[in-house]
């Protein structure tokens, strides 16, 4: 039996998503083990950014600086801006290293199941960008889902009369994926094959 502060670092743990409470006490046991090497680094990770995180106001993306480092990069075309969910799904995407424009963090789906509206996404904000700046393209990066595509026809709707062009990832995308769990490979090529919304 592990003292109550070891039970309480893996119980803390075990709440991560992808952990549980077996890999928990086995993340706690590594800790412990590497303390002199690996302890201060995490400590030292882990406070950092829980100094620093902000959510940045352009897009929503979660960094370190406000405006994002996507956003404040001169490089990046902020004439197309690609849509999804959740930052996750930014990540996932801006790994797969093929979108140069910018992003738009929704924070979400629209979820008739978990009463979540369209006033809850970041929705006005992004039409907000799309009337202030000189934006060519959408992106509707949603994931497959039925929640997803609902949302991405949605936002089509409410952009009608902009003049943007509005795209979706190809499909080919597995149904019901989540774009986080998809390899950079299949996301970079449902990026190149994107085709208008129909
Ligand atoms: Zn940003």
């Amino acid at each position: 039996m592990a003292s109550q502060e070891i039970e309480n670092l893996a119980s803390a743990l075990a709440r991560l998503p992808g952990l549980g409470p077996r890999s928990a006490r086995r993340a706690v046991l590594w800790l412990v083990k590497h303390r002199e090497t690996a302890l201060d680094q995490v400590l030292d990770a882990l406070s950092t950014v829980k100094e620093k995180l902000v959510e940045c106001d352009t897009c929503g993306n979660v960094d370190t600086q406000n405006p994002c480092t996507i956003c404040a990069d001169p490089r990046r075309d902020a004439k197309s801006i690609c849509v999804v969910e959740d930052v996750a799904d930014l990540w996932a995407l801006d790994r797969a290293r093929l979108f140069t424009g910018t992003f738009h963090v929704l924070g979400g789906r629209l979820s008739a199941l978990d009463g979540v509206r369209p006033e809850d996404l970041a929705i006005d904000s992004l039409l907000g960008r799309v009337e202030a700046g000189r934006v060519d393209e959408v992106v509707l990066a949603m994931n497959a889902t039925l929640e997803g595509q609902t949302t991405a026809h949605y936002i089509a709707e409410r952009l009608e009369g902009h003049p943007v062009r509005i795209t979706q990832l190809a499909h080919g995308l597995p149904v019901g994926g989540e774009l986080d769990y998809l390899d950079e490979g299949t996301l970079a090529q449902a990026l190149r094959a994107r085709r208008p919304l129909g």
